[in-house]
Order: structure tokens, then C-alpha cells, then sequence
């Protein structure tokens, strides 16, 4: 099976047996730029996981929460943000655009500058966060083992696993670090619905995301050059995979323009079914004319609304009622 209907079938699994978010393929460093992408996150809900919903569906830029925008008396964007102007205006922008931001319009006539203040507190919203690390064929690991090294090592997410349909060995789990916890994944293709089934062969240890954390950055012949990232910046760094998380989901594949896929729902998700190949297909990589069994269709006649699926299936919301009384309160006053 390939990594990709892996990945998406265990999302699947997951996002109908947990609370929280699930995502996939999100960055998990710390530097900028990082390398290190996590196949899968799964991001626990914290006590205002509500208030977050109410918020917005979308990912609320850091360099808002950031900001000194308060949600009392309006302040001159310009002075709230400790960063470059650019980026402090893109995120005034984008945190009005997703309604996390409103515009004080009495402020800025008076003042002739745009005055912000935040709708709501940004809330308590997410608990720990889970990292997993899919590899369907422990025969073909290219770099699992420095992956997961990183992950244990740096301690951004609260746990580390590893997930696989191969049959797992002690010689495997002795080449893993101890703390990384690992399931074995099994599925009954006959099995209508969910025929998926994970197996715990080991435990994940809890990591310690409130400590320091050492994370590789370039290697050279011999040697890796590493940083000790502060508390803080995991903190930040978590914050914004949580927001990531929260805005992104996991349904962010396409459907290829191609009549041999049909949208398939029996994982409990709508994937790209791919008949000639008889498997799920990931559209980015694997079709297009060059494909031998392409026959030119249009995507957009299965309209998959994968948005609409996940507001149906998940707590996420794509336009909470907070956010449609605040742009309706704005456009009577605009
Ligand atoms: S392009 Fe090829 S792999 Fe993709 S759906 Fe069509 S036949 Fe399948």
C-alpha cells in the first residue's frame, strides 16, 4: 500500500475514534526553515477547544496572537506588533479577513489610522499533541530512524509514533528510540466501512515539551550542527502546529482530472479512488497525461466538497456562528 492511502486511511481511523483535530504533513521544527514534516498530528482538545471553534475554521496567524491587539480599546496596528511591518500587516490583514481582528471604525476615522482589536481572547484550545510517523514498509525505512531521533530529541509533540502494516521485529523496535511508541496497523479490505485496526505493540513514552529541546539542523561529513531551543520557542512552535493543525486538516488532497478515479468513501472519508490502479492515488504525484491509464475527465465534476465533509464529521466548524454575527454586525455598519 502506498504512504499515502496509508496515511489517509489512519486519518480517517483516527479523526472518528478521538476528539481533536487530526492533520497531516506539517512542519515540525522549530528553526525557520526546519526540515522535519510530520506525516500525521493529532492534536489533543484543551478546556476552551469550544471557544475555538466559535473563533474561525482558519489557521490564526502567530504573529497575531502575538501581537499587543487586546480585546479592549482599539490600538493602531501599527504599534501593536514587534516584528517587520510586512509580516505585522499581513497578519492584520488576514486576522480581519478570518475575523479574529476587527477594525474600530470610530478609531481609525478619528485618528486617520487603522485601529484593531481582537473579537475574543485567543483561548485555551488544544491539550497535547500527538506526532505519527507512517511507514506502511519497515523494508523500505529510508530515514525513519533520524526522524524519529529528532522528534524525541527536540520534544515539540507530546508523543512520538510510529505506525506500519509490517510485521514489527525486536531488531526493529531496538533500532527505534524508547520512548517512540509503535503500531502496527491492519486493515480488512473486505471489512465494510473503517477495516482498519491498530494493534499497540509498544507504548510512545510521554516526551517533555516544557524542557529544552536539541534539534539537528545541517549535517556535514561526520557531524550534525544542533541547537538547544528554549521552552519558549517549543511553546510558540507548538502553538503554531496546533493553529496548523486546527485551520489545515487532513483532507487537503486533490482529485486528478482523470475519468478512472471516483471518490470512494468506505474508509468513513472521501479519497481518490483510482480504478486502473484499483488503490487510492495521490493526485499531486501520481497522475496526469504521462499516466498510461489516464483518460482526460474533469475534477471538478465529483465535486467532493472535502470542507464540507469535515465540518460534517468533525467539531471543526468552516463558518461558526460567532464569526457570521460579527460579519453580519459589520456589514450593517460598513
Ligand atoms: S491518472 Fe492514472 S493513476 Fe491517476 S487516476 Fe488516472 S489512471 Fe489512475
Amino acid at each position: 500500500m502506498s504512504e499515502f492511502a496509508f496515511e489517509l486511511e489512519l486519518c480517517a481511523h483516527l479523526e472518528q475514534r478521538a476528539d481533536g483535530i487530526v492533520a497531516r504533513q506539517l512542519g515540525g521544527s522549530v528553526a525557520d526553515p526546519g526540515g522535519r514534516i510530520l506525516d500525521v498530528v493529532r492534536v489533543e482538545p484543551g478546556p476552551e477547544f469550544d471557544d475555538r471553534i466559535e473563533l474561525t475554521g482558519e489557521t490564526i496567524p502567530d504573529a497575531a496572537i502575538e501581537s499587543a491587539v487586546g480585546t479592549g480599546r482599539a490600538r493602531y496596528w501599527k504599534a501593536a506588533f514587534d516584528c517587520h511591518p510586512e509580516r505585522a500587516r499581513s497578519a492584520t490583514e488576514r486576522a480581519l479577513e478570518i475575523g479574529f481582528f476587527e477594525r474600530d471604525r470610530e478609531a481609525s476615522a478619528a485618528s486617520n489610522r487603522e485601529y484593531v482589536r481582537q473579537v475574543a481572547r485567543y483561548p485555551d484550545w488544544y491539550d497535547r499533541i500527538v506526532g505519527i510517523e507512517n511507514k506502511p514498509d519497515l523494508g523500505r525505512p529510508g530515514d525513519l530512524e533520524a526522524q524519529l531521533r529528532t522528534d524525541v530529541g527536540l520534544a515539540l509533540v507530546d508523543e512520538a509514533i510510529l505506525a506500519t502494516e509490517s510485521y514489527v521485529t525486536r531488531a526493529h523496535l531496538h533500532r527505534l528510540p524508547d520512548a517512540v511508541g509503535v503500531w502496527r496497523v491492519h486493515r480488512d479490505e473486505a471489512a465494510a466501512g473503517d477495516g482498519l485496526e491498530i494493534e499497540v505493540i509498544r507504548e510512545p513514552a510521554p516526551l517533555a515539551p516544557d524542557e529544552p529541546g536539541i534539534e539537528p539542523l545541517t549535517s556535514h561529513a561526520g557531524r550534525t550542527e544542533i541547537e538547544v531551543v528554549s521552552p519558549d520557542a517549543k511553546a510558540r512552535a507548538r502553538r503554531r502546529l496546533a493553529e496548523r493543525a486546527y485551520g489545515k486538516g487532513w483532507r487537503t488532497y486533490q482529485f486528478p482530472d482523470c475519468e478512472a478515479c471516483r471518490p470512494d468513501g468506505a474508509s468513513g472519508a472521501t479519497v481518490p479512488y483510482c480504478e486502473w490502479k484499483d488503490r487510492v492515488v495521490d493526485a499531486n504525484s501520481e497522475c496526469g497525461p504521462d499516466c498510461p491509464g489516464h483518460e482526460p475527465g474533469s475534477a471538478a465534476e465529483m465535486a467532493v466538497d472535502l470542507e464540507a465533509e469535515r465540518d460534517r464529521r468533525t467539531a471543526w466548524e468552516a463558518d461558526p456562528d460567532g464569526k457570521r454575527r460579527r460579519q453580519a454586525g459589520l456589514d450593517r455598519f460598513g
